[in-house]
């Protein structure tokens, strides 16, 4: 019945004026009220749309012609953007992506958190957005006997063929990548075919330090074994000293996990070295890590302002990764504790410590959202916790435990703004007050946006 509603038909071609962008940078235009989401499209345009799926309540169009075209509309520099799925904002200024992203948070602490009064303050943005990530992951295929890299199409496993450089990539690890793909071409190494879950090579990872120049490169195999991994070795590192770490994984699973179980250094050290301020981090192949090494000092300034921890406080750091934002807290505060799930992040967390001869730390492996419980029931109060968990946010256990704990301020650093203001909503309702929400760009030319909140007891 309600469908009968709906203004328009499959295949029908509009005409729509857009008005708003959604969370993933599509255009929102309306037809008697009911919303077409249309992939490219931007606020202040005039367009001929093909619709392609009609919902009961949104349908989603194709833009076909630009009539009146946005002011903030540019040409994106990447060859492959329209049919990559990686980036999805560089048809737009970087002035209206940092706009776009400010008014995402606003919506999400009004419509989910129900705080419409607070501050989320203009995006902390690059100055210059491009060429920034240290981390490249790319799946590896075969065309006529070659090697191929490059992402895949959108929604699908085709690796984009023609795909000549990604520009929001740091040139060091794009170049790499390059080079194993035509080392491995003329040593006869077999790509892995996922169909057919055959041959070996299946990704290729570089990972470079933006402040050393390091770079670690890290191969996963489906098999046990790295075919000519010598001459890999010798031809690879001749070419780039910058790699100081040589990793092979065996993923020998058929999944869409990069990453197998098991990891050897077939090359140099476990880890590449980089430093944020005046720390130094060893970060191994398992780790996570921040990809946006520039942004990366705005967000954790931003935490540490928010934290205000003095030398006396206790400080619970959940989800700590190698324990990059711990040891910055552990510079002002009496004790900090560290709860991470990947048992190597944990030991990189504690390798970095000494590094940088600190001892006023302890870093637990395990789930956040077991450890913070437990760490209740043991009598831990901490003064300050700062918690930055993955894209699902915090588990209501975590939510819980920290309520408990009573901490007098907490700062929340999130990757995800509909899950941080699920639970901004659950720590309101525990007793805390959101001060200020400060966005950080840390994933230019994407739709992804980074949040550092301030909540007072
Ligand atoms: N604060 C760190 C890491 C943030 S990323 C930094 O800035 O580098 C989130 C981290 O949470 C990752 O290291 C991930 O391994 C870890 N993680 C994911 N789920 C977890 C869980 N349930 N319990 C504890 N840690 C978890």
């Amino acid at each position: 019945m309600a469908k009968r509603q709906v203004p328009v038909k499959k295949n029908q071609t509009i005409q729509l004026t857009f008005e708003d962008l959604t969370h993933e940078g599509n255009g929102v235009g309306k037809i008697d009220g009911y919303p077409i989401f249309v992939p490219l499209a931007l606020p202040g345009e005039r367009a001929d749309v093909r619709v392609v799926k009609v919902n009961k309540r949104f349908g989603y169009g194709r833009l076909e012609h630009i009539h009146e075209e946005s002011k903030n509309r540019v040409t994106p520099p990447c060859n492959v953007f329209y049919k990559c799925g990686g980036c999805q904002l560089q048809h737009m200024t970087y002035d209206m992506q940092l706009e776009m992203k400010q008014n995402q948070v606003k919506n999400v602490m009004q419509k989910v958190a129900h705080l419409p009064d607070v501050p989320v303050h203009p995006v902390l943005g690059m100055d210059e957005p491009w060429r920034y990530r240290n981390k490249i992951q790319i799946p590896v295929g075969e065309k006529e006997g070659e090697l191929i890299t490059g992402f895949y199409q959108q929604r699908s496993h085709r690796i984009i063929e023609d795909m000549e450089t990604c520009v929001i990539q740091d040139e060091l690890g794009d170049n790499i990548v390059e080079a194993v793909r035509q080392i491995g071409t003329e040593l006869g190494i077999r790509a892995y075919d996922e169909k057919a879950h055959r041959g070996e090579l299946r990704h290729i990872i570089v990972r470079t330090a933006y402040t050393t120049n390091e770079a670690m490169l890290i191969l996963v195999t489906r098999t046990e074994n790295l075919t000519k991994q010598a001459e890999i070795i010798e031809r690879i590192t001749k070419k780039f000293p910058e790699i100081t770490s040589i990793v092979h994984n065996i993923n020998s699973q058929k999944t869409n996990v990069i990453l197998g179980k098991k990891s050897q250094t077939i090359y140099g050290e476990d880890y590449i070295y980089d430093k944020i301020g005046d720390l130094e981090f060893g970060i191994s192949a398992q780790s996570f890590y921040q990809v946006n090494p520039t942004q990366t000092k705005v967000l954790y300034d931003k935490a540490l302002e928010y934290a205000n921890v003095g030398k006396d406080d206790i400080v619970i750091d959940a989800y700590c990764g190698i324990g990059t934002i711990s040891l910055f807290l552990a510079q002002q505060a009496k004790k900090v504790y560290g709860v991470e799930i990947v048992p190597q992040a944990i030991d990189d967390a504690k390798a970095n410590a000494k590094r940088n001869n600190m001892d006023n730390v302890e870093f637990v492996v395990g789930e956040a959202e077991k450890i913070m419980p437990w760490w209740t029931k043991q009598g831990l109060r901490p003064d300050v916790i700062v918690v930055d968990p993955p894209r699902k946010g915090c588990e209501a256990s975590l939510l819980e435990a920290m309520i408990a704990m009573d901490p007098k301020r907490i700062v929340y650093v999130s990757c995800n703004p509909s899950t941080l203001a699920r639970d901004l909503r659950i720590l309101e309702d525990g007793g805390y007050k959101t001060q200020e929400v400060q966005p950080v760009d840390m994933f230019s030319q994407t739709s992804h946006i980074e949040s550092v909140v301030w909540l007072e007891r």
